[in-house]
């Protein structure tokens, strides 16, 4: 019977079983070689490691934008603050790509960090759009 590895999610003959542990949770994970293993192992840990750091930077960006919106929308309709608002998750996405675990497990490891840096990315697209329209097109 083939496995899925978690990590590149190719199929695999001998997939080997791996435990990985997450915020005090341990959960099992299946990948077709040393290399996936540690990969996979490393990624897990800076999540772990780095997972505080990423809610937070959402957060500050998040509150700060909205302060900056309210406080400069007389100035430039808030155009400033909204360009935080999206830069400041678009950044922590692509430094902490970090999706939820049932992206990981449908997608494998491996593209699931690419979706959250593209989701990243996407994010900051969006933060320059709204600037521009704002602070360029609406004046
Ligand atoms: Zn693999």
């Amino acid at each position: 019977m083939t496995h899925k590895c978690s990590w590149c999610y190719r199929e695999s003959l001998d997939c080997k079983k791996m435990e990985l542990q997450f915020r005090d949770q341990f959960q099992e994970a299946e990948v077709c070689s040393t290399e996936c293993e540690k990969t996979f192992s490393d990624f897990v840990r800076y999540a772990d490691k780095n997972f505080r750091k990423f809610v937070l930077l959402i957060l500050i960006s998040l509150v700060l934008g909205l302060i900056v919106t309210f406080w400069r929308i007389k100035i430039d309709y808030g155009a400033l603050g909204v360009l935080i608002i999206f830069m400041g998750p678009g950044l922590a996405l692509i430094k902490y790509p970090f999706v939820t675990p049932q992206t990981v497990e449908r997608y494998g490891g491996k593209k699931a960090v690419f979706f959250g840096r593209v989701l990243g990315l996407v994010n900051m697209l969006i933060g320059v759009v709204f600037w521009f329209v704002l602070a360029k097109v609406v004046p």
